[in-house]
This record gives structure tokens, sequence and C-alpha cells, in this order.
């Protein structure tokens, strides 16, 4: 039996519902050492017969034995193995990889075969000096000339080392000399092989061939011996030769990996546009990864704290440990700390709001220290005095009237927690845009700025308020209210006395208080302070003025005097809360940690607020959204991807002819991508160190680096990698998806 036989073969192509007949009810024996050659008009079906034989396209009825196994039954990848084992092929439009060197290309045949690298280096410059082109193994085949080509592709042919060699219309594009050339390079390596040459021009082998085939109409016309002299058995007479070893024909690790490279590289343009691709990919899905960070970060700072209402994400509530007031030392310490922002030392004051008015105009705002003033002033000038105030609000006529100006320099009341009055004087205003004001914000922004001993006297004011104040009489205790109707302060009443009204006289034995020792005690949150006072006497109605200095009764009906600086003594022990601001929440951990290290007790208000929105919830929709996206972009990429690989869907049908599997060239295209996304993925990585140390300044960027840590980079990089893999399988499912001749027509 031959090496090949076709029994009864038929093959149809199927166009767009239209099927042509390619050839019909083909009967051949072809043997080794034959030279044949295929002759017939165009369209008789010479080419569908060549490629049927050489397993590069699908035939639909008969059978092919091959060495006597029958083919119906083998699947693509049998195909690819027969071709890489038995054939070699020669094409008319020269089927070889452009981008490639002359070297590369022959090279690649042997490498596509499994042949160790030793084997090539060997013998790939031979072959090239066989075909006469020694001085252009390193110039790109697509700056070669169509003879030039076509000796290449015959080099190839010759450095797979096949029992069979096909060749379809090797001299058709050439002139007549070149022609001349091939014919004589195919007749001299017919002698031990089993060569078909297709030909419409039969003179030009007439005097080589051994058997010629012609063709009409699909079938086969005539078969006959040459007309010339030569038979294959009068031909020098075959040299037993090494059989070559094809079990082993897997292209090598080390090459697959090689040739990714190559092709990563090898057409700049390709390079630059995938790598745009890859950018946009990586700009994407990084984006989107940080859009959910940052809405899953700006929705658990939003809430409303109820103690502390002057909430923000970024402040934290600290007392000392021991519960002690708070030392210049420590306020030292706490600004000087890293991440931290700003200091709030009046922090109890803070959270409350406070009027001012007069006749014309009210305003209402946190109490605040000129020194955390952080806007410059509108309208005016900072304060001077100790009772000079600014006023801080939205540019609108609700807070400031229709004339913010007219309010500067005017006299305002300000009445005090322990129910003082004093007079404070605006000097300055500073307008916020209302359209800076944070929409999803329900808190009041309007805040007073007062002078350090103004805010000394309200912290003062509000300790007494917040006091809880005794005084032991003559053995009875009794709760005293600072401000009106309860302690006050005198100037007249001498430090370490007390005046009562005339009505604690009968408490005493003698109808008469003045001269006994009375105690009073405040106790607050954080401290308990006593005092032991002599009382100075009692006022009555006509000695209340005398004594007091002031003047209606009526109105200060019960009120006990003692000295300020007694009273300061009572109330004044200093601050005992602080507010400190980080720089930023993600932040706040770390400085939670160290400020309590360095002996403080702190409460981080983000941590305890209300919060209408449920993050976890928020997660279950967003998460799905994020996925949907991070497909769309992939799909996108991957048209966009098979578009700029256009070059390597013809490269891939080559190796593939050149019988290439498609597990070699799935990890050559992922090397490939994967390397591009690499570079991209390195890219994105220096500008956003770029970023960082300021030399570019792109905002998008900045978010990234905010939001981002170390194991987003790393999942953003598994992502891309995966996506890399995932678009050269779908790459190689549509490479391999029909014959080998059918992707090819396809690709081209
Ligand atoms: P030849 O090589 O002798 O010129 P072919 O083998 O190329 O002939 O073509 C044989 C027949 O098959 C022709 O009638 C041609 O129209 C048809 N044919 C070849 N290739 C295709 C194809 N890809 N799609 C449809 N019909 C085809
Ligand atoms: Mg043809």
């Amino acid at each position: 039996m031959g090496m090949i036989r076709l029994k009864n073969v038929s093959k149809y192509y199927y166009n767009k519902g239209i099927i042509a007949s390619g050839i019909s009810r083909i009967n051949l024996d072809l043997d080794e050492g034959e030279f044949i050659v295929i002759t017939g008009e165009s369209g008789s079906g010479k080419s569908t017969l060549l490629n049927v034989i050489s397993g590069l396209d699908s035939y639909e009825e008969g059978e092919m034995y091959i060495e006597g196994q029958e083919t119906s039954h083998y699947s693509a990848a049998d195909f690819e193995e027969y071709r890489q084992k038995y054939i070699s092929c020669i094409f008319q439009d020269f089927n070889l990889v452009t981008s490639y060197t002359v070297y590369q290309n022959i090279a690649l045949a042997m490498q596509i075969d499994g042949r160790s690298e030793a084997e090539i280096k060997e013998k790939v410059p031979d072959i090239i000096a066989k075909v006469g082109l020694s001085e252009f193994s390193r110039r790109k085949v697509s700056k070669l000339s169509g003879g030039q080509k076509q000796r290449v592709a015959i080099a190839r042919a010759l450095a797979k080392d096949t029992k069979i060699l096909v060749a379809d219309e090797p001299t058709g594009n050439l002139d007549s000399e070149s022609a001349e050339g091939i014919v004589e390079l195919l007749t001299d390596i017919a002698s031990d092989k089993l060569v078909i040459v297709v030909t419409h021009n039969y003179d030009q082998f007439k005097d080589h061939a051994t058997r010629v085939i012609k063709m009409h109409d699909g079938r086969i016309a005539e078969d006959t011996g040459a007309a010339s002299k030569a038979s294959a058995f009068e031909r020098a007479p075959r040299v037993g030769r090494a059989e070559r070893d094809h079990s082993k024909h897997e292209i090598a690790y080390g090459t697959q990996l090689k040739l990714g490279v190559r092709n990563t590289f090898n057409l700049p343009a390709k390079f630059l546009l995938l790598l745009l691709v890859f950018i946009f990919v990586v700009a994407a899905v990084s984006s989107q990864y940080v859009t959910v960070r940052k809405q899953r970060d700006t929705i658990s700072g939003e809430g409303w704290n109820d103690f502390f209402t002057n909430y923000d994400p970024k402040r934290v509530v600290v007392e000392k440990s021991d519960r002690s007031a708070f030392t210049k030392a420590d306020y030292e310490a706490i600004e000087n700390a890293p991440h931290v922002e700003k200091l709030i030392r009046e922090d109890m004051i803070y959270d409350s709001q406070i009027y001012i008015e007069n006749s014309d105009f009210s305003f209402y705002g946190f109490m605040l220290s000129i020194s955390n003033l952080d806007n410059e002033l509108s309208l005016g000038t900072m304060p001077k005095a100790e009772d000079e105030a600014v006023l801080e609000g939205y540019d609108d006529d609700w807070t400031f009237g229709e004339d913010p100006e007219s309010l500067i320099g005017k006299t305002y009341n300000v009445s005090m927690d322990n129910g003082t009055e004093k007079k404070i004087k605006v000097t300055g205003i500073v307008l916020l845009d209302p359209k800076d004001g944070d929409e999803d914000s329900f808190m009041d922004t309007s805040a007073i700025y007062f002078s350090d001993k103004l805010t000394g006297e309200l912290r003062e004011a509000m300790y007494a308020s917040n006091s809880t104040t005794t005084m032991l009489i003559n053995g009875t205790e009794e709760t005293l209210y600072p401000g009106e109707g309860g302690l006050v302060t005198n100037e007249r009443v001498p430090e370490g006395y007390i005046l009562l009204p005339t009505s604690y006289d009968p408490a005493f034995k003698e109808g008469y208080a003045a001269g006994n020792e009375i105690k009073l005690k405040a106790k607050t949150l954080y401290y308990e302070q006593t005092l032991e006072l002599m009382i100075m006497g009692t006022y009555g109605e006509k000695t209340f003025e005398q004594k007091t200095g002031l003047k209606d009764l009526m109105e200060h009906d019960g009120e006990i005097y003692i000295n300020p600086i007694d009273y300061r003594r009572l109330y004044e022990k200093g601050s005992f809360q602080a507010s400190v601001f980080v720089d930023d929440t993600r932040n706040l951990p770390g400085m939670k940690d160290m400020l309590e290290r360095g002996g403080y007790n702190v409460l981080v208000l983000k941590d305890h607020i209300y919060n209408f929105l449920d993050t976890d919830l928020l997660s279950v929709i967003q998460l799905p959204v994020a996925v949907l996206i991070c497909f769309a972009v992939f799909f996108i990429a991957y048209f966009v991807v098979r578009l700029i690989l256009k070059s390597r869907g013809v490269y891939f049908a080559t190796v593939r002819m050149l019988g290439m599997g498609k597990k070699p060239a799935k990890r050559i295209m992922r090397v490939e991508l994967m390397l591009d996304c690499a570079i991209a993925y390195g890219l994105f990585l220096i500008f956003v160190c770029l970023n960082i140390s300021g030399v570019i300044d792109i905002p998008a960027l900045a978010d990234h680096i905010l939001y981002l840590t170390v194991v987003d980079y790393v999942i953003l990089a598994a992502i891309l990698l995966v996506m890399a893999v995932l678009i050269s399988g779908r790459f190689m499912r549509t490479i391999f998806k029909s014959s080998a001749m059918g992707t090819y027509r396809e690709e081209v």
C-alpha cells in the first residue's frame, strides 16, 4: 500500500448558503519517491486536492488513508499531528511570518517540530545557503522580493524534512528566471520524498516530474507517467536515510516563551496600540475599584452623634486616662503627633451653639477659638481686643441678611450658660460659598470665633452649668445653681467670703449668719472641688445696693455672691476634654492607637454615629455592578485586541499550518498578552508613583493613592493577568475552530 490513498474523496465548500464542489470522487495512490505534478485550468480543484492531501482542509465524503491508516475519524488535533509529522507546505502566497527574519522563519518550523536549539543552530544556516539566501539571513521577510520569499518558503519546507512536500503554484508569482531556480531546488529534494506540485504551468516541470495528474471540474481527467524520461525508480538510488524520531515533537517551553516575547515587540505599532488598550483596561478596572472604595468610605463617614453635634468623620474626642486636666505640655504633644491635623482645646464648647444678638440681627453658631479659624476673612479685619469676634457662615440672606458689611463694628449680646451676659463686637466675617457645602450634610456650619480669654469664660460658664454645686450650711446640704437666682460672682465680696440673703439668718442660733463658716462643693464629670468660706453677712432690702453695687433686688432675688477668684477656683479647673482631627480618615486607627499609648482615652466619633445607609447592603448592589463593568471592559478589550491582532491571526494560522497545536499556540499568545499587560501595569504604577512624588498631578490618580492598599494593587494585577489569559483563550478558540485552511482563509 502507498503512503497516501484517496478513495472516492469529495470536498464541498459551504459559502453563505451556496454549496460548491471542490473535488469529487477522487481516487488516488501516492508513494514515496514520486514527483507528482498536478495541472489543470483554474478552478478545476487542484488546490482543493492538495489541501485535502496535506490535511489542511477537511473532506466530506470518501476515505483517505495515511500509511494504511483511515482518517475519517481524525480530529483537528490529529490532523495537526499528521501535518507536523508528514507534511511540509509551500504556498503560492508564501505564508511566511513577515515580521520575522529569514532565519527566524526557518527556525520556527523546526521549533514547532520540537527540535533542539543546537540542531536548529547547526542546520538552519546550511539550509539558507542551499536556497542561496545566506546574505539575507537576518533580514525581515517583509523586505524580500517575491522570488526570495518563495526560496524562504522552500527552505522552511526543507528544514522540516518530512516525507511529503506539497507545493501549490510555487512558481506562480515569480518571473521565469526565478521560477527555474525554484524548479531545480524542488527536483533536488524530490529524490527521497513524495513531492506534489500544483501548477497551471506544466512546461516548467515537465522535465522533472515522474507523474502528471490532470484535473478537470473537480475530477481527475488524466493520470499518467511523465512525458519525459525519468521515473522514480530510474533515478538516483535511494540512500538509506536515518529516520528522524518523530515521537516527540512538542515545541519546547523555553521556545514558547521566546516566541511570545519576540511577538510582543516585533511589530512596534501593534505593541503600542495593545499597550494603550491595556492601559485603558487598567484605568477602567482600577477606577471602578476606587469608586466602590470611595463611596463606601464616604458613606461610612456620614451620620451624626447625639452628644457631639459638631460631627466630623475626622474628629476624635480625647481625655487623659487619669481624667486630670490637660496641661500645655499635653496640648503640644498632641499637636506635634503624626497625622494630627488640628486640635480643638475647648472641646466642651465646640459642640454647643450660641446666640449673639442685638436689636437688628441675631446669629447662631458653634463657639470656636479664633486660633482655629482656617479660612480667609471675606469682610472686615481680624479681632484685636478680647471682646471681639469673627462670624463664619454661608453667604446667603438667611444667614447674614442682605448687607453683611453692615454687621461689622456693631456690638452684640452673648448670653452665657451661667446666665451672665457679655458684650462682643464683630470685626470680621467669613462668607462660605453655599456650593462648597456638603449637600448630604445635615449639620449647621455657622461658627463664631472668640478670643481665647472669652472661650475660657464660655467654658467656665459651661462647666458651672454642668456642675452640681452644693452648699453645706450649719449641718444641712443645699443645691445651688450658678447664675441667676443661685451662685453669682461679685467684686465687692472679698476673697474667702460669701454674701447671703437675710433668709439664711434664722438657720443660726443667734439669728445671725455672719461670722459662720460654710462649705461649697462643685462636682463635675471630671472633678470635685470644695471651698471653705466665711459668711461676711447677709443682705436685705435696704443693704442690697450698698453691699453688692447692684440695683434692683427683685431681679436678683435669692442670689448668693462670692468673689470671682473663688468662683474660678470652683469651676475653672482647666479643660478636661479636647478634640483632635486626623489628616485622613484612613489614619484614624493609627492615630487612636498612638494617643492611647500616650496616655489618653480616645473616642472615635466615626465609630459612634447613626447612619441611614447600610454599607453592607450597598456592597451587595455595588459588587455585581463592578463585576458587570469589568466584564464589559473585558469584551471591549477583547474586540479591540482582536482588531489589533489581525496580524497575529495570520501568524497563528501560519504556525498552525506548520503543525503547531492549540496548547503551545495559546501559551505563546498568553506570554505576549501577559507581557503587554505587565508593561501597561508597570506604567500605571510608575504614574501613580510620579503622582505621589508630585512630578505629575493627575487628580484621578490621587484617589487611587488614597483608596487603594497594597493588597488592592495585587488583586488588580491578578485581575489583569486573568483577563490576558481569558483573551488569549478566546482568541485561540477562534483560530482553532475550523480547519487550518479555513482559518487561514478567514484571517488573511
Ligand atoms: P484551482 O486551485 O484548480 O484553481 P480550487 O481548488 O481553488 O481550484 O477550486 C475548486 C473549486 O472550488 C472552484 O470551483 C472554486 O470556485 C471552489 N472553491 C475553492 N475555494 C473555495 C472557497 N473558499 N469557497 C467556496 N468555493 C471555493
Ligand atoms: Mg489554486
